[in-house]
């Protein structure tokens, strides 16, 4: 798979795409970021990417022209059938897993990176998603892209080890992830419960299924209502709500 991404700040990248898991696989070649600077798209001899805002107001606006001609520029480089560009906006959809999933099915997602106090409003119509990583405001679109590649690179198939791991992880079904323990057995008067020590597979998937049920009851009681839940799931919830 591979990722555009349009930012002032290519530099940004070069340590975090290096490390660990997506590290690896682009290594491997199995994703590809291509950095464009929006800057080398700039019309004058200042190769200016900014202006004041029309009407007065505080900061600066990252202007239509470097961006739509870095945009059309890279999409003359895009082979592939499924490509989707995506604009990095506190204002778009939220990004969450069942989203994630959906970009991972793209060959190519080109990503362009705000900055300064906004954009120029009529970017807005040269992309085909705008996408928020949350209710906060960063300082530029950088690190939400680097969240979507994180995030929907360690879907592609051979970035993960064992795909058998994104399985169970939290959103995956619905649900938070049920506790995980490694060795030792006892740190500080804290035990790993039994079960998980008894070898009994059923039980260990049972005892993980109601603690997943459990947790998210406790923490992130909205995603039940969108899980995809067993009767005996259901079952159990009831005996927990009413117990409290
Ligand atoms: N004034 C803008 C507004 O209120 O919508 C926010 C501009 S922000 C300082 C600069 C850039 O950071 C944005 O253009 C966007 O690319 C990026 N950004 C900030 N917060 C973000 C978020 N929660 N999700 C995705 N991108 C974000």
């Amino acid at each position: 798979m591979r990722f555009h991404v349009l930012t002032l700040f290519p530099e940004f990248f070069s340590s975090p795409l290096r490390q660990s898991i997506i590290g690896r696989a682009i290594e491997k070649g199995i994703l590809t970021v291509s950095l464009h600077n929006i800057r080398d798209y700039a019309e004058d001899k200042h190769r200016t990417v900014d202006d004041t805002p029309y009407g007065g107001g505080a900061g600066m606006v990252l202007k239509v022209e470097p961006v739509v001609n870095c945009l059309e520029a890279v999409r003359k480089k895009t082979t592939a059938d499924k490509t989707l560009t995506i604009l990095t906006t506190p204002q778009g959809v939220r990004l969450e897993q069942k989203l994630v999933e959906k970009l991972a099915e793209y060959q190519e997602l080109i990503i362009l990176c705000g900055r300064y106090e906004g954009i120029d409003e009529r970017i807005r119509a040269f992309v085909d998603m705008e996408l928020s990583i949350g209710d906060y405001i960063l300082t530029g679109g950088e690190i939400a892209s680097l969240v979507i590649i994180d995030s929907v690179g360690r879907l592609v198939p051979g970035v993960v080890g064992e795909r058998d791991s994104l399985k169970s992880e939290s959103f995956a079904d619905g649900l938070l992830e049920y506790p995980q323990y490694t060795r030792p057995v006892e740190f500080r008067g804290m035990r790993v419960p039994d079960v998980l020590l008894s070898g009994h597979h059923e039980r260990i998937r049972e005892w993980r299924r109601r603690e997943s049920l459990k947790r998210t009851l406790e923490r992130r009681p909205d995603l039940l209502e969108k899980a995809e839940l067993t009767e005996e799931d259901r079952r159990f919830i009831k005996e927990l709500t009413e117990k409290d």
